[in-house]
């Protein structure tokens, strides 16, 4: 159905993603009347959403999904070990408690589960999968959203809102080249980060950005966060943070989603333009570790890298979408690889003298580790010396950015003076900030887009028919 934007509502959703679509049925629910604005195309709806697999949740038991119970205290653990406490502690407990109800919820609006898929990074006990991932779910909250009659307008954008004392007014929308004005007695902004605005990541990190790809979708400007902050609402987290792990430089600039990650690091080495290495490839478990890679390449010259295995290595990780680049010597591979034999050549020797015999074991941090070295490798180390040689380049690949707006449990936008904004409420990626200040927990950001979603669904509603 595709809305007409100039239509007056109840209830103006901002954003065509899971957080926008779990405000929008909540508050269809209540008795709304909901205007949905998603600025891509309707082959394209979903935003970074449809790129997920999984949903971290707390529960009780194991089910035929789950293999074991996910307690409260265990979710705010692990919270708190990721984030190193840069959380508010109360929204995370609240997102933890409220996650327990989601699954029943998700069922509901028509998304169906399946088990856990193996690779996925030890997620079977936490997390549950969605059949048919997040591209089904969000097809699934869109049939809904239709059947419940909320009116969606895709390739709408919102441009700018029209705000007074903290009481949102109305929104200039763009569609077909015309500007409407859309009114609605409240308004909620889920329209995602700003991770596919390089000039604003440059702001932060300088021609470095232009080297970036981002893993998701290129709608996510950060228009609303822009405009919200400039009326005055209250900022959260590091503007120059963003998640970022290592995916093939091969990779489209947006949109390559999950299938572009490499997780072939921990059984080779990875050097730089110049063919150096730069960090421990073996430091900790990798999906302790994935995670520190995108920022890794991101400080490299050129932000380009290469992993470097040998064919020990393979069938060891995830088969990669790209083939890799193969060749017989390491010298041959350089060339592939566009490198300088030379250097490649004396990094590998070095390394593999500098491995000391161990017991190689790829479930536990295991003794295989090099001496002498610098920067080591710590665990998983064998000599790169079984041809064919394999090569991977790496670039960064962001997944979404930290900063957003501040909001109260009602998930009410928070202005500079400590208040809260009477009528604009705030969901998912734009706010998540307040509760994963750092790091990343995976399966989190559906968790805090769903709770948050429906949360600012229901109090969205609230204002407008109270
Ligand atoms: C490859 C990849 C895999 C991931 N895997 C997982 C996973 O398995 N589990 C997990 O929990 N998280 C995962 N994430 C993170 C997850 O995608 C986000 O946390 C979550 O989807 C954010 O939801 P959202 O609704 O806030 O934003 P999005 O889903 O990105 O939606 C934002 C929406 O806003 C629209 N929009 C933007 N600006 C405007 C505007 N001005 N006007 C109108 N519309 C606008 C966009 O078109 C888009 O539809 C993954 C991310 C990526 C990139």
């Amino acid at each position: 159905m595709m809305a007409d934007p100039s239509q007056t509502c109840d209830v103006l959703v901002v954003g065509g993603g899971n957080a926008a679509l779990c405000a929008a049925l909540t508050a269809r629910r209540a008795g709304a009347r909901v205007i949905l604005l998603e600025c891509a195309p309707q082959a394209f709806r979903g935003g970074n959403s449809r790129h997920t697999r999984d949903i971290r949740y707390m529960h009780a038991r194991a089910t035929e999904y789950v293999t074991g119970p996910y307690s409260e205290e265990e979710f705010w653990e692990d919270l708190v070990r990721v984030t190193g406490g840069e959380t508010n502690q109360d929204l995370a407990r609240l997102t933890i408690r409220e996650s327990a109800g989601l699954a029943d919820w998700m069922l509901a609006n028509g998304v169906r589960w399946q088990r856990p898929l193996r690779g996925t990074l030890h997620l079977t006990r936490a997390n549950l999968f969605m059949l048919g991932g997040g591209k089904a779910m969000m097809n699934a909250y869109y049939d809904t959203a239709r059947k419940l009659g909320v009116l969606v307008a895709y390739e709408t954008e919102a441009r700018e809102l029209r705000v007074r004392d903290g009481e949102f007014l109305s929104a200039a929308v763009r569609r077909g080249g015309e500007t409407h004005e859309v009114r609605a007695k409240s308004v909620v902004v889920a329209s995602g980060g700003f991770e596919a605005n390089i000039p604003w990541l440059k702001e932060y990190w300088g021609d470095a950005a232009e080297n970036f790809l981002i893993r998701g979708t290129k709608y996510n400007q950060g228009r609303m966060l822009k405009e919200l902050l400039e009326h005055g609402a209250k900022p959260v987290g590091d503007p120059r943070g963003c998640h970022a792990v290592a995916i093939d430089a091969r990779a489209p600039k947006f949109d390559g989603g999950i299938v572009t990650r490499l997780d072939c690091v921990p059984f080779g080495v990875v050097v730089n333009r110049d063919a150096r290495r730069f960090y421990d490839e073996g430091e900790d478990f990798w999906p302790k570790r994935y995670a520190i890679w995108g920022g890794l390449v991101a400080r490299q010259p050129d932000q380009i890298a290469y992993s470097v295995v040998d064919s020990k290595a393979m069938g060891r990780f995830m088969p990669s979408v790209y083939p890799p680049i193969e060749a017989r010597s390491i010298a041959e591979l350089a060339a592939a690889l566009g490198l300088e034999p030379a250097p490649l050549v004396s990094t590998i020797d070095e390394f593999n003298r500098s491995v000391r015999p161990g017991t190689f074991d790829p479930g536990s941090l295991d003794d295989c580790r090099t001496e002498g070295l610098d920067p080591p490798k710590s665990h998983w180390a064998l000599p790169i010396d079984r041809p064919p040689f394999y090569g991977y380049p790496l670039r960064p690949g962001i997944t979404f950015t930290y900063l957003g707006v501040t909001v109260n449990e009602r998930a009410q936008v928070m202005m500079h003076d400590e208040r809260p904004a009477k009528n604009i409420f705030a969901a998912g990626e734009v706010m998540a900030g307040n509760i994963l200040g750092r790091g990343y927990l995976a399966g989190f950001g559906l968790t805090i887009g769903s709770v948050f979603g429906r949360i600012a669904g229901r109090e969205a509603a609230r204002h407008a028919l109270g």
